[in-house]
């Protein structure tokens, strides 16, 4: 089959004046436009110029195994020729689904065995809410209505999603934050009390959520929604007896954990489950991104069997379901997924070869003045720079991450800046030597903003 080739800037022009973007100023992207990304294999993107770009973020921490698998390619055309939809509600199945189910009970842990499916991220967050709600209002606890969040935390767009997320420029266009949610600091040693030795740091942090729902009285308290590692929110990595000390006090005070293993999920921490590296297992999880690397829109929320016992035997419809739910496509996709991430062994790629040089290299970079921390777990990791050591002169318009965000960009990698902190999230499937190459770059554009920092 051939294709003409498109006429790009004819489409550039459309999309500015009439596509609305996500996370995009509409003015500045209708006057300067922005870039079309035409092509993807492994970890690097064409653009419609025909430049090069190396993904350090995988795409928005999601193509966990890298752009144009072939083995994922094929499993998503098998599955259209054979069943290109039917939807799940009213007692219909499809295989692919069902062994999805059976794939991802054998992987996760133990406690985890029964599956909710659905199209992102922030379906999975709401789905997460919506089960802990029925699961107490099944159990008689009609009170137990407030969740706590971090704030920091990120957990979606939908509206509940939106209003877990402790990031105020989140409410602000809209009519948010919701009355219950109960706002805890997230346990973020380097910004709160760096000096303070890790154990004493951990119980204070989870002392807070101890507090908050003794606080707000835990008859009132349905769940904890948590990243295990706090990503778009600054790479926050929690102290190693944190999530136990949380799971305590979760059980002491009858409040269910939830896990958003939106970005943490899917070998991104080198694990099935981001829980699984700091030790515990929660009550639910919500997974996306990475479960299909993004190939085909997809979620799951995973119950533990107490909260399934429950909703499984209750003898009524549960009133939720999205139109793509169970859809057979995104579920072969995820199945191949899962797949690739084994037979290539991705899950361990975050400690050996391509880890370590990743993991060496960052730290290394701490030479530079201007970094302040760097903090980085399995393939996540942050440059927090210093904004006392970037030597600018004076106000800038441009946020220094972001300045560095657009040298990296001039050098061919793609990072995200927000503020101070560059985030990084590479493809698990990143070899050594595209490791070396990524670190090259944020090497230079480190040098280059030293010399040139406004
Ligand atoms: N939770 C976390 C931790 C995320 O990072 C995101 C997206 O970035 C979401 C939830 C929402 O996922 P989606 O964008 O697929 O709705």
């Amino acid at each position: 089959m051939s294709r003409m080739t498109p006429d790009y800037a004819e489409l550039a022009r459309v999309d500015r004046s009439n596509h609305l973007h996500p996370k995009t100023n509409p003015v500045t992207y209708q006057r300067d436009g922005g870039t079309m990304i035409v092509g993807g294999q492994g970890v690097y993107l064409t653009d419609s110029e025909g430049n090069r770009l190396l993904d350090g973020v995988a795409g928005l921490a999601n193509v966990n195994v890298g752009y144009g698998h072939p083995q994922l390619i094929e499993a998503i055309h098998c599955q259209l020729n054979e069943l290109s939809y039917f939807h799940t509600f009213t007692g219909f199945s499809n295989p692919a689904s069902a062994a999805l189910t059976e794939r991802l009970r054998d992987r996760l842990p133990a406690t985890i065995n029964t599956f909710y499916y659905v199209a992102s991220g922030s379906e999975a967050i709401d789905t997460a809410a919506k089960i802990a709600s029925f699961y107490w209002r099944r159990r008689g606890q009609h009170g137990k209505r407030k969740f706590i969040a971090f704030r920091r935390g990120y957990h979606g767009n939908t509206v509940f999603a939106s209003a877990l997320t402790g990031m105020p420029e989140y409410h602000d266009q809209f009519a948010l934050p919701l009355d219950d949610i109960i706002w805890v600091d997230p346990p973020f040693q380097y910004e709160q009390n760096p000096g303070m030795d890790e154990a004493a740091f951990s119980r204070l942090a989870s002392n807070r959520i101890r507090e908050a729902i003794e606080a707000a009285g835990p008859d009132t308290v349905a769940g904890l929604f948590a990243e295990p590692m706090l990503a778009s929110g600054g790479g926050i990595i929690p102290p190693k007896s944190f999530w136990p000390e949380v799971r305590r006090i979760c059980d002491a005070l009858g409040v269910l954990l939830i896990f958003d293993e939106v970005i943490t999920g899917f070998g991104r921490l080198g694990e099935w489950l981001g829980e699984t590296a700091f030790g515990v297992t929660g009550d639910i999880c919500a997974m996306a991104k990475g479960i299909s690397s993004a190939y085909i829109p997809m979620g799951a929320v995973g119950l533990s069997d107490r909260v399934a016992d429950v909703l499984m035997n209750a003898n009524k419809y549960f009133m939720h379901g999205f139109s793509a739910t169970g859809h057979p496509v995104a579920a072969a996709a995820t199945l191949a997924n899962i797949e690739i991430i084994e037979s290539e062994g991705l899950l361990a790629a975050t400690r050996t070869g391509p880890g370590l040089e990743w993991r060496n290299g960052l730290d290394g970079l701490s030479r530079h003045d201007i970094v302040g921390d760097i903090r980085r777990l399995g393939f996540v990791g942050v440059l927090h720079l210093d904004p006392a050591k970037t030597g600018r002169s004076g106000p800038s318009k441009t946020a220094p991450a972001a300045r560095f965000s657009a040298l990296c960009r001039d050098r061919g990698l793609i990072v995200r800046g927000g503020e101070e902190i560059v985030l990084m999230s590479p493809p698990l499937c990143l070899s050594a030597s595209e490791a070396a190459e990524m670190i090259g770059i944020l090497d230079d554009a480190l040098t280059a903003f030293a010399s040139d920092p406004d």
